[in-house]
């Protein structure tokens, strides 16, 4: 399913974006270090569409600035419950890093929503080129001096993965799910999260497996020294209503 840039439009304008919320859990201790929001949208007809139906046309069509205004605006309002040090992490399109005016946004939004900053992560997707790294480097350290930190999502699915790591002030790495899921099975994938999770720790960043569907996966990527994890193990997004659920801790790897 594909739906349109007026399709989109539409359910701008009728409001109907809605942020879900993952929890994200360090693996040896079982506790939710935060969750990502991740957009929905309820539309009128077809119900629940995922963004894989929508995100790439709203970021064709110039409508992701809008569509992540609506949910961003949302999830801090909702992630007021979020208990203290839990943090909250926003998926921001690359195309987004052309614009200047993106830290002081959201930092508007934040404080209008009395969400704290230094508790907002800010997934960078590797989805798209990051076509002016200038303007991306700049919107970059504002964010990290206005408190937010950093996350490299999809680490080895993108583009120029290295090359972003590089420029760019990172705190976390996420690494993505084709190489977890397969990790206990393929001797490749599981050298692969091997190696990407000790390049995390040698630049000092966290990092982050998705995709965690297995207590074995869980073990594995301990074992490995992966520190943090999100997955079907751990819990499905859920919408802002059952946010409470999400928040408490799992048992232990
Ligand atoms: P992502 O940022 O890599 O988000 C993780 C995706 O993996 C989510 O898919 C989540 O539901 C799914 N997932 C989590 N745990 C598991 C698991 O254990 N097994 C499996 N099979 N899947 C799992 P979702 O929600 O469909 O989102 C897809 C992608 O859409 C996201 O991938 C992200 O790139 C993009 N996206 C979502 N919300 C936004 C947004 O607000 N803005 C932007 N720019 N992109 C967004
Ligand atoms: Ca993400
Ligand atoms: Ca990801
Ligand atoms: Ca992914």
């Amino acid at each position: 399913m594909n739906m349109s840039g007026d399709q989109i439009r539409e359910g701008l304008r009728n409001d109907e974006f809605i942020p879900f919320f993952q929890p994200v859990v360090t693996l040896h201790t079982g506790e939710v270090a935060g969750v990502e929001v991740l957009a929905r949208w309820q539309h009128g007809s077809l119900g629940i569409v995922p963004p894989g139906a929508f995100i790439a046309i709203a970021e064709q069509e110039g409508l992701i600035g809008e569509l992540t205004a609506m949910l961003v605006w949302k999830a801090f309002t909702a992630a007021r419950m979020l208990p203290d040090p839990q943090w909250l992490a926003i998926n921001i399109s690359p195309h987004l890093l052309r614009d200047l005016t993106l830290p002081k946004r959201i930092r508007e939004a934040a404080e209008a929503a009395a969400f704290p900053l230094n508790r907002l992560v800010i997934e960078i997707t590797e989805s798209a080129l990051v076509e002016n790294l200038e303007h991306a480097q700049t919107i970059s350290r504002e964010l990290r001096a206005q408190g937010c930190r950093l996350a490299l999502d999809d680490f080895g699915t993108g583009y120029s993965s290295l090359l972003h790591l590089q420029s760019l002030p990172f705190d976390e790495l996420k690494v993505d799910r084709s190489f977890v899921g397969s990790m206990t099975e393929r001797r490749e994938s599981r050298k692969i999260v091997s190696a990407v999770v000790g390049l995390g720790q040698s630049l000092g960043l966290e990092t982050i497996a998705e995709g965690v569907e297995t207590q074995e996966q869980a073990e594995m990527l301990l074992a490995l020294g992966c520190e943090m994890g999100q997955g079907w193990l751990f819990g499905r997004p859920v919408p802002a209503e059952q946010l409470s659920d999400v928040t408490i801790a799992r048992p232990a790897v």
